[in-house]
């Protein structure tokens, strides 16, 4: 059927751990190990990505995993799509720079982020579930990610006005979402529609695009903040422009000054935009979405901003 034959031409994303690995290195030992550059005719074929920065793609029937490359954190598993938050957040490589990944397990966002920030500055990592939080600890260690401060905890029930996230200045909210976007199984379940009744559907939904809202509610919150990207691997506008909408309309929007961030500083090039009719045209432009059109999974991503002055405006 459809979703299988999108997910046949989805390729094998392999992000290469600028940490650990450059991307040349990697392009050499797959050529070494009989991978041909650029030869889409050939089962064995493999490419850079071209919209990522260290990102490979092979197709789907490549055996891929069991290499030392991949257990060593040289190498992530990571569709394409999901490389977008990180970049989207854009954390500086600068040693005074401090940011919180809210949702951060199993932790493919936090290493991207690490090897962004070059190791540098800090990252709390969150992660409320305890086994995932296990799970965050190994791929970070794995990853050699030395900037991460990994934290067993609720992100809703961190004060933001505590000392320890005084110069907290990007925040990742990735949270749990229906997960609606996944063609392929990945570390998330494919939901089936057809497995409950559309109310029971309709209830999930609602449930957790308000928990969703209350996460970007709760980032806005923190002072110094002035840059949070919310993404998720749904489909659902319940889950996405809806939940970006009604975010733009809490109290806590209009205390802090957040607005979205403009499509010229979102990924400009990514033609993919938000879902029509739901936010202002200008707002629909300022977010993303990645379909299996796109050779990926179904993503959303939103940035929302606020000038540096309106902090100080608040006080
Ligand atoms: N960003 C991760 C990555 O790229 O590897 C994937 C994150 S996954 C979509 C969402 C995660 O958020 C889950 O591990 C879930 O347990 C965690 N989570 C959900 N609510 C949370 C909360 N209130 N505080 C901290 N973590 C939470």
């Amino acid at each position: 059927d459809d979703v299988q034959s999108q997910a046949a031409q989805i390729p094998r994303y392999v992000r290469v751990n600028s940490l650990k690995w450059s991307i040349d290195e990697a392009v050499m030992a797959f050529q070494k190990s009989g991978f041909d550059l650029g030869n889409p005719r050939d089962g064995r074929y493999f490419a850079r990505d071209a919209h990522i920065e260290n990102l490979l793609l092979f197709p789907r029937q490549a055996q891929l995993t069991d290499t030392p490359e991949f257990s060593d954190g040289r190498l992530i598993i990571q569709d394409k799509a999901s490389c977008f938050p990180a970049i989207v957040l854009g954390p500086p490589a600068h040693p005074g720079c401090v940011i919180i990944d809210a949702t951060a397990a199993p932790g493919n966002k936090t290493s991207h982020l690490s090897a962004l920030m070059g190791n540098q500055g800090k990252i709390f990592a969150l992660e409320r579930d305890r086994k995932r939080y296990g799970t965050l600890k190994t791929m970070l260690a794995r990853a050699g990610c030395g900037n991460v401060e990994a934290l067993n905890l609720d992100f809703l029930s961190t004060n933001p006005n505590d000392e320890k996230y005084a110069r907290v200045t990007h925040i990742l909210l990735d949270p749990s979402c229906s997960g609606s976007g996944i063609v392929n199984r990945m570390d998330h379940l494919v939901e089936s529609e057809s497995e409950s009744s559309s109310v029971a559907h309709a209830e999930r939904l609602a449930k957790l695009a308000a928990f969703q809202l209350q996460m970007i509610r709760h980032a806005m919150k923190f002072p110094a903040v002035v840059k949070i990207v919310y993404s998720t691997c749904s489909i659902h506008p319940e889950e996405n422009e809806q939940v970006v909408s009604a975010a733009l309309r809490s109290t806590e929007a209009a205390a802090s000054g957040f607005r979205l961030a403009p499509r010229t500083t979102v990924l400009p090039a990514w033609s993919r935009r938000g879902k029509p009719g739901i936010l202002c045209d200008a707002d629909t432009a300022a977010v993303v979405r990645c379909s299996p059109e796109d050779l990926t999974n179904g993503f959303f991503v939103s940035c929302f901003i606020r000038p540096f002055g309106t902090l100080s405006d608040m006080r």
